[in-house]
């Protein structure tokens, strides 16, 4: 049986890149796997600066999960810094992280390009995941394909490690679906928390439809012929219209037809159809703070238990038990 596991950072709402990327996948593999599913608090510490905002999504993000069908008895759900072992592997593993491996990682450029501050734990972000990863010696990792090379990384560390100090973490590997491995935002750049350009899952009413009709188009006319796979609108539309429907739409693009507008209303269904039901989870969930607590403190047991066995081991071969 694999040992799946991936985290999401708390970083802002949810969105539906996150939904396609990784949730669902999570989701999914409930039954049939040995599943890890955390909310990676000390990560979103590198964006998020408010504690209130921090604690607050937090829960949110838990209660996202929940609500979308995670059920926290047939996996291990928790939150990141209730394990802080991970700091310490995170350290063990950084003494053997060559420079220029960190200095390779985009994910840390295109942060910083974005306005986020170029922080020195922005920077190690890949060492912290790959100690996420290897504390729980992880099979496979579901993931958008902006964290593939973080993924790489980890594999490196994890073999550069074994090499040196002896067998002792599982080389994990990615899992990323090709259909869904960058979700576009409104602007047509990868769906991003810190980038402000999201459909939020658990978003609804007049302000779902304001993002929504703020989807980026070209300014061609409705007759006129369109290229539907460079459109980021029919890239949305995708995820959710039937396959028959998206064979219409495909028509409409390429032959003429296709209104923006009615299509952005269209998609407003879609997303109203496919999440309606969880919002009203997710409200219960978040009426009771305590029970989401006592759930998360259920799943952090679990998850130290597993943590300290790679931990004891970890110190061992590295020397620092004596
Ligand atoms: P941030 O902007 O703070 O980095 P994010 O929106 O990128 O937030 P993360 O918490 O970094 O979300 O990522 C959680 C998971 O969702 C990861 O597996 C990531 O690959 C996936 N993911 C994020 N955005 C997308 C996207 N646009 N398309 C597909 N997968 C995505
Ligand atoms: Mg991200």
């Amino acid at each position: 049986i694999m040992k799946i596991l991936s985290g999401i950072q708390p970083s802002g709402q949810l969105h539906i890149g996150n939904y396609f990327g990784m949730m669902q996948t999570m989701i999914d593999q409930m039954e049939s796997s040995d599943l890890h599913v955390f909310i990676v608090d000390y990560h979103a510490l590198t964006s998020v600066r408010d504690p209130k905002v921090l604690a607050k999504g937090t829960l949110e993000a838990a209660a996202d999960f929940l609500a979308l069908g995670l059920d926290p008895d047939k996996c291990t759900f928790w939150v990141q810094s209730d394990v802080p072992a991970v700091c310490e592997l995170m350290w063990l593993l950084s003494v053997l992280t060559p420079m220029g491996l960190v200095e390779r990682c985009h994910s840390y450029k295109d942060k910083v390009a974005k306005g986020i501050q170029a922080s020195h734990g922005l920077f190690s972000y890949p060492v912290l995941m790959a100690a996420d990863i290897l504390l729980y010696q992880a099979d496979i990792v579901p993931v958008g394909k902006d964290q593939k090379q973080h993924l790489e990384f980890a594999r490196d560390l994890a073999q550069k490690f074994n090499n040196e100090y002896g067998e002792t973490f599982t080389i994990p590997e990615p899992g990323i679906s090709k259909h869904t491995a960058t979700i576009p935002g409104l602007d047509g750049q990868k769906m991003s928390k810190s980038y402000g350009n999201t459909i939020p899952i658990f978003s609804e009413g007049k302000p779902l439809k304001k993002r929504v009709m703020a989807i980026e188009t070209d300014a061609k006319g409705i007759e006129e012929p369109k290229d539907p796979d460079s459109c980021n609108l029919y890239q949305l539309l995708k995820l959710f219209a039937t396959p028959d429907r998206l064979a219409e739409i495909r028509g409409l693009y390429v032959n003429g037809g296709a209104a923006y507008g009615y299509l952005k209303l269209e998609l407003l269904d879609l997303l109203n159809d496919k999440f309606g039901a969880a919002r009203q989870k997710k409200a219960e969930y978040l009426a009771d703070p305590a029970e989401l607590r006592r759930i998360l403190a259920k799943g952090a047991e679990k998850a130290r238990a597993k943590a300290a066995v790679t931990i004891d081991l970890v110190r061992e071969r590295v020397g620092i038990k004596y």
